[in-house]
């Protein structure tokens, strides 16, 4: 993490999230990454991410790709609708 970043910050700093410090990765209940290896998104809820089986995602992206251990991982909204197109197929499945 370099001054790039904290430029960043600075530049968006005119407000009411000064009091949320988030640099750590020690991240605060409900913060989750995305489970895409390649992705920095958040997978919480709050920012629109779904939690998605394993065996699903391994459809869709190689499994080495994924990280967790769990049956279900938590991706963000953009890897959510890049699987939703890979998925097309199955749209037929009701959610
Ligand atoms: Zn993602």
């Amino acid at each position: 993490m370099g001054f790039k970043a904290k430029a960043r910050k600075a530049r968006q700093g005119s407000g009411k999230d000064d009091g949320r410090k988030r640099r750590s990765r020690e991240l605060p209940d409900g913060e989750k990454p995305c489970a895409i290896k390649d992705c920095k998104n958040w997978a919480d809820k709050s920012h629109g991410g779904r939690s998605i089986a394993f065996d699903n995602l391994a459809d869709v992206w190689e499994e080495d790709q994924l990280v967790g251990e769990s049956r279900r991982l938590a991706i963000c909204k953009p890897c959510y609708r890049h699987y939703k197109k890979e998925k097309k197929d199955d749209e037929s499945q009701t959610w």
